[in-house]
């Protein structure tokens, strides 16, 4: 009979993270250019339910504090099974492989980054079948309709390389799906909550124009996961009435947002990163930040290492943004969702857009207005915000009409019916107050507050 897990399996792990000094060693991660996890639906006769392939290197066959590319490729067969929850089931890889004590996932798609500590190493865990297991056993249980399910892991780069671009390629397909849809055209939209875990107040809203922040979970996914497990993490909101066509607020993403957050957020604002923007989890593909210098957005994504237009590294804009704080001018989102026809609408969509780093451009190139294409910065052009400054008037950037406009008005005087000052950010990340005037026009963005 072969060997049971060594190591403990529980939600107590979810979690629990593995840190550098204490990793055996790391898979897929920001190191690693090839890595990638995927769901695929088969017929029942093509699933050899509780096999675990794997390709390339086993644990016990890497050396101590190596990085390797990392494949998961997991195949599920059920009556009930459709490839529509593809994409879901894929979600759920990153809370159940975190269940393992000592395992860590983080991130989702083609940008996992997985560590296996030295103690559950030491433990016994030397072996992907004890993973491979693991999964199976947990996404039985929590999704019945999952009759049979086999898991191949690769880490050889010769097939996790293939196995990358075959992925991103039904990524895209799922996407495209949505891509096609608009808010307007549907009755419901979806929330997630998988999250809660790492982030106890953040709740995602998944709506045909906004894929959740991770991107990995767009509307028709959303729709899947909820039909399959309506108690489950992902469920059906309703949309309510439109409050505020403007902010595009709903006051059925109100209800929800408030229940959900156990009454620490009360209202949502669907596209926009003031007043009430979204809260963001950890797991956001990219951040926006507001640039009030220069009345401008700028983007930087995971991957980006080097200095933003504002002086800090995506690390430093990240422990800002995440843990589920509503935040004016900060703000986690998908790379999908620069393609999303309501973009940031509210702000004034791409034409806010000032600066991102330069391989995120190339990636959304298809999505950038093309007379703006070349109006925005790259950290090729400066990482300053005095150079950015210029470059934009050069360029003539459509936010330096706001600049004007904002001279041609000195001493506007706001007026409100309430005053309301509220901390965020207390305990770290970005420490200030939010400052809400009730029943007045303003510009949410002259109320932005930044740390010295
Ligand atoms: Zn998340």
């Amino acid at each position: 009979m072969e060997k049971e897990c060594p190591v403990e399996i529980g939600v107590v792990f979810e979690g629990e993270r593995v840190r550098r000094d204490d990793m055996y060693v790391e898979l897929g991660g920001i190191k690693v250019p090839n890595k990638a996890e995927l769901v695929r639906c088969k017929s029942v006769d093509e699933v050899e339910d509780g096999k675990v392939i794997i390709k390339g290197l086993d644990i016990k066959d890497m050396e101590e504090g190596s990085q390797h590319p990392f494949g998961i490729l997991v195949e599920v067969a059920g009556e009930q099974v459709e490839p529509d929850l593809e994409a879901v089931i894929e979600r759920r890889i990153h809370d159940f492989s975190n269940y393992v004590e000592g395992f860590m996932h983080v991130n989702q798609r083609y940008d996992i980054w997985c560590r296996l500590s030295k103690k559950s190493y030491q433990k016994g865990l030397d072996s992907f079948r004890y993973l491979g297991e693991a999964l199976t056993r947990l996404f039985k249980a929590e999704l019945p309709i999952i009759e049979k399910m086999q898991v191949t892991f690769m880490t050889d780069e010769a097939d996790v390389k293939p196995f990358m671009e075959e992925a991103k390629k039904i990524y895209e397909a799922r996407d495209a799906r949505a891509r096609a849809l608009s808010d307007d055209d549907v009755e419901e939209f979806y929330g997630c909550v998988l999250c809660q875990s790492f982030a106890p107040t953040h709740v995602c809203v998944i709506t045909p124009d906004r894929i959740s922040l991770c991107g990995a979970i767009n509307w028709f996914d959303g729709r899947a996961a909820a039909r399959v497990d309506p108690k489950g993490p992902n469920f059906r909101v309703e949309k309510g009435e439109l409050l505020d066509k403007e902010n595009f607020e709903y006051s059925g993403i109100n209800e929800v947002v408030k229940e959900k957050s156990l009454g620490e957020n009360e209202r949502f604002w669907l596209h926009t990163m003031f007043g009430y923007p979204h809260t963001s989890c950890g797991c956001f593909e990219a951040i926006a930040f507001f640039i009030p210098e220069v009345e401008g957005i700028g983007i930087a994504h995971r991957n980006y290492q080097g200095e933003t237009v504002i002086g800090v590294p995506f690390v430093t804009l990240a422990t800002q943004t995440g843990g589920g704080k509503q935040l004016d001018g900060f703000l986690g989102i998908a790379i999908e969702y620069m393609r999303s026809p309501k973009f940031f609408q509210t702000d004034g969509g791409w034409d806010r857009i000032v600066w991102m780093p330069q391989s995120i451009k190339e990636q959304v190139k298809d999505a950038i207005p093309e007379n703006l294409y070349d109006k925005i910065a790259t950290e090729e052009i400066t990482t300053s915000i005095n150079e950015l400054k210029q470059f934009l008037q050069d360029n003539d950037h459509p936010v330096v009409k706001l600049w004007t406009a904002k001279k041609e008005e000195p001493g506007e005087v706001m007026e409100a019916e309430e005053l309301e000052v509220i901390p965020v950010g207390a305990g770290g990340g970005l420490g200030g107050v939010r400052i809400i005037l009730k029943n007045a026009r303003i510009h949410a963005d002259k109320m932005i507050i930044r740390r010295k």
